[in-house]
């Protein structure tokens, strides 16, 4: 049988690991899912049955409206999850609407709010000029996407995002939010590090400081988006990296 390891090696820099060492823990399995399933560890946020896991901003049940395997925004103010997620992987698909109404951010806007504070923006960027950072991908009022990766209106899209929460000492701010985010496969933000909670028109701040999770969020902003296929990994638990 062939070496699983040396323990005769050089330490690694800055860990308590040698090169190829036979005794770091090994990675856990996770299964992947296939084209648009959930690997083995996500958090299923939704699957098309139900809108459960769900709840409007006030804490009422969640409003918007289910058809076929997509849930659609129906004017009926934002949606937040139950679940809470500090660190996370969030993968989802979105569709702006097929018949093109409005045009700049009045047109298939939505968004995808980490920790319900960090936008990134949906929007049918599609032929459809606005400001560089709203349009659909940006982290709302801070920074463009790299690209405009967009599909047509009316065709699933995919959002695949790392987020890094952002953690205080005190009230002092120890390591701001990071954000990594892929659209239809293409790269928009690359461990982006964020101002802070986005909003429209201001400036953002780590001041005052914020829970250490929160709820993905999604956007009504007036425009029938929709979603489908939504699920969140937490990015815990691997004790080998150092
Ligand atoms: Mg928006």
């Amino acid at each position: 049988m062939a070496s699983l390891g040396y323990d005769d090696t050089p330490m690694l820099p800055g860990s308590k690991w040698r090169v190829h060492d036979i005794a770091r823990p090994h990675p856990r399995v996770v299964t992947p899912g296939d084209a648009g399933q959930p690997p083995s560890d996500a958090v299923v946020l939704f699957d098309a049955s139900s809108l459960s896991g769900w709840r409007s901003i006030d804490g009422s049940g969640a409003k918007w409206k289910i058809e076929g395997n997509y849930m659609e925004v129906t004017k009926t103010g934002d949606i937040q999850t139950v679940e809470q997620f500090g660190d996370c992987q969030i993968d989802l698909e979105w569709a702006a609407p097929s018949v093109v109404e409005g045009d700049s951010q009045g047109r298939g806007n939505s968004g995808v709010f980490l920790m319900g504070l960090y936008e990134i923006q949906v929007l049918d960027g599609f032929d459809n000029p606005t400001y560089a950072d709203g349009q659909t991908g940006a982290i709302y009022g801070q920074y463009p996407p790299l690209v405009n990766a967009c599909r047509a209106p009316g065709q699933w899209q995919t959002y695949d995002i790392m987020f890094e929460a952002p953690q205080w000492d005190g009230g002092t701010l120890a390591k701001p939010g990071f954000m990594t985010v892929i659209q239809n496969g293409v790269l928009l933000h690359h461990r982006q590090e964020m101002q802070g909670p986005t909003g429209h028109r201001n400036l953002a701040s780590y001041d005052p400081p914020h829970d250490a999770e929160g709820p993905l969020r999604l956007q009504d902003h007036g425009n029938p988006t929709r979603y489908r296929n939504i699920w969140a990994r937490r990015l815990t638990g691997y004790d080998g990296v150092s």
